[in-house]
């Protein structure tokens, strides 16, 4: 973190004697500000997080010619992809992997232009990867990036905003209504030096995820055993349960049904056949006869227990008649609807499904269906599980190696102690889905100040306007929205068509914007 920008407005306060009191306070005044000896230099804009969902809103902001004095980047990360990488390769998607985007869905380019197909056709001089997206879903499956196509671009794109330049490291602690208007915001460096007030016009909320969700039984498990190594999940570091089976085999319940789940049960299967062990897969479903709830049905039909379907979402949900619909829903309804569509599914990739055929008929891969009721630690270092079925017979009973648990992450608000402060303090409502309740233009409703607006983006604003909120796409989209609605208070320029054009040429060409 030591190439992380330690400006002037980190020099601006050393001490803060009086933060304790103000921290009660849901708005500050200037006055208050400097009666508890902070000061707090203004910029345009600050996003706290770093990650995509911030740099989708700074990219934009840059197109739109606000100068990067301008804006600040509160973050841990140094790369905004950094999160990212980090969880995909522990749920085992390598560097050259598909994703589960499509190839237009880019953060590093506003317009989708040249795709990461036609990337990739001109960095290979091959007509592969276009043939792919013309053909696709009927002839061929759907094309998607890798994680090093998305990461060189993003990587490309930073350097050409400045990205590095406007990074505080640090991490935020609350956010605060200013009283004159706009937002302070409280920051921690990373360096543990003393903390320092940041104050804009417009604030943007950008903090992913905000924990690894922990099943109850996993958590229940480790606290009674501390026991760390044979139930794990999938978001953590588990090399070492591969590499134990690799060496002599055993049995492992893989738990999740979603895109890390297929991942994971490829890379058993392939050690598997690498290491010629015998490795026995049980894998546990909730029940496949469950319909997800809400008023579009059942969602894509249950298959040996997988959902499938192409992306996270329906692709008319992100720019289509689906996103139209719900844009015009009113907020419990686009929730519930928005609940519905989000069911777990994964993607239907010929190479898993004949993987997982030939490993059902070798019989070393089977599908259980029901709830885990119980789990125990054994004396002889296995786990041991109680699984309930639907069909109120008595439970079933598994002795195993290795439970690795695929279930996702923890997307409540609650869990980040800047968005519980937010909730608390600042008046932020939270929508039925558990998101902030954002306006069409990802405002935070509730927090709203006529001269500074607060807006959240990604997965912390699920359940609002966008349905794939937490997507390539779905940050691309909600930044042009942010955009459009600060240069509607003129705080930055329109894209109008001139602006867009010479922004595509200047973003092809990699000069700064
Ligand atoms: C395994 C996986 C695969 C995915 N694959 C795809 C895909 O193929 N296609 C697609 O479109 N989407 C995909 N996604 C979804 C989405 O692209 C990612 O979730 C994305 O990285 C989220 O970006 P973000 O900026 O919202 O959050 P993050 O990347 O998590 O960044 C937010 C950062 O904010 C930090 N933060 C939190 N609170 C504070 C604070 N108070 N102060 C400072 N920093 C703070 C966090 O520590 C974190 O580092 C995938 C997600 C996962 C988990």
């Amino acid at each position: 973190m030591s190439d992380l920008a330690t400006d002037g407005l980190t020099a601006a306060l050393t001490w803060a004697p009086g933060l304790d009191p103000l921290r009660a306070e849901p708005a500050w005044s200037d006055a208050m500000v400097a009666a508890a000896g902070l000061r707090a230099k203004p910029v345009t804009l600050v996003t706290v997080g770093g990650g995509l969902a911030s740099f989708a809103v700074v990219d934009a902001l840059r197109i739109r010619g606000v100068p990067t004095s301008e804006i600040r980047v509160v973050s841990t990360l140094l790369r905004p992809y950094e999160n990212l990488r980090h969880l995909i390769a522990t749920g085992q998607i390598q560097d050259r992997d598909p994703l589960r985007s499509d190839s237009a869905s880019r953060v590093d380019n506003i317009w989708g232009f040249p795709s990461y197909a036609v990337e990739e056709a001109i960095r290979r001089f091959s007509l592969r990867p276009l043939w792919n997206v013309l053909t696709e879903p009927v002839a061929a499956e759907f094309y998607n990036p890798s994680p090093g196509q998305v990461f060189r671009g993003l990587d490309r794109e930073a350097d050409r905003i400045g990205w590095d330049s406007m990074l505080i490291a640090g991490r935020a602690e609350l956010v605060r209504r200013r009283i004159e208007g706009g937002y302070f915001c409280l920051v921690h460096p990373v360096d543990h030096s003393p903390p320092y007030l940041l104050r804009s016009h417009y604030m943007h909320l950008g903090t992913g995820y905000p924990a690894l969700e922990y099943a109850p039984e996993l958590t229940e498990y480790r606290l009674r055993y501390q026991e760390f190594f044979n139930f794990v999940n999938a978001y953590e570091q588990h090399e070492h349960v591969y590499q134990v089976l690799q060496r002599r085999g055993g049995a492992i319940l893989v738990r999740g049904a979603g895109i890390t789940a297929s991942r994971v049960l490829q890379r058993l299967i392939d050690d598997r056949d690498h290491s010629g062990q015998d490795v026995r897969i049980l894998h546990l479903f909730h029940d496949p006869a469950e319909h997800p709830p809400g008023r579009r049905g059942s969602g894509p039909p249950a298959e040996h227990g997988w959902r499938y379907q192409a992306f996270s979402f329906p692709k008319s949900a992100g720019s289509g008649q689906l996103r139209e619909e719900l844009a015009s829903l009113n907020s419990p309804d686009r929730s519930a609807m928005i609940a519905a569509l989000s069911v777990t599914t994964t993607a239907k990739r010929r190479g898993w499904q004949r993987q997982l055929r030939r490993a059902r008929s070798e019989g070393f891969y089977q599908a259980i269906s029901g709830e885990i009721e119980t789990v125990e630690s054994s004396r002889d270092q296995r786990v041991r599980l109680a699984i309930a079925g639907r069909a109120g017979d008595g439970p079933v009973r598994l002795d195993v190696d290795f439970v690795l648990d695929c279930t996702g992450l923890s997307s409540r608000l609650r869990d980040n102690p800047l968005l519980a402060d937010l909730i608390d303090h600042g008046g932020a409502a939270i929508n039925a889905l558990g998101g902030l309740d954002v306006g069409p233009h990802f405002e935070v409703r509730g927090s709203g100040d006529e001269a500074g607006r607060l807006y959240a983006s990604g997965i912390i604003a699920q359940g609002g306007y966008l349905a794939p909120a937490d997507s390539f796409l779905g940050f691309v989209s909600a930044a042009l929205l942010i955009c459009d609605d600060m240069a509607a208070q003129r705080a930055c320029a329109r894209l109008s068509l001139a602006r867009s054009v010479v922004g595509w040429a200047k973003w092809l060409s990699g000069q700064a914007p």
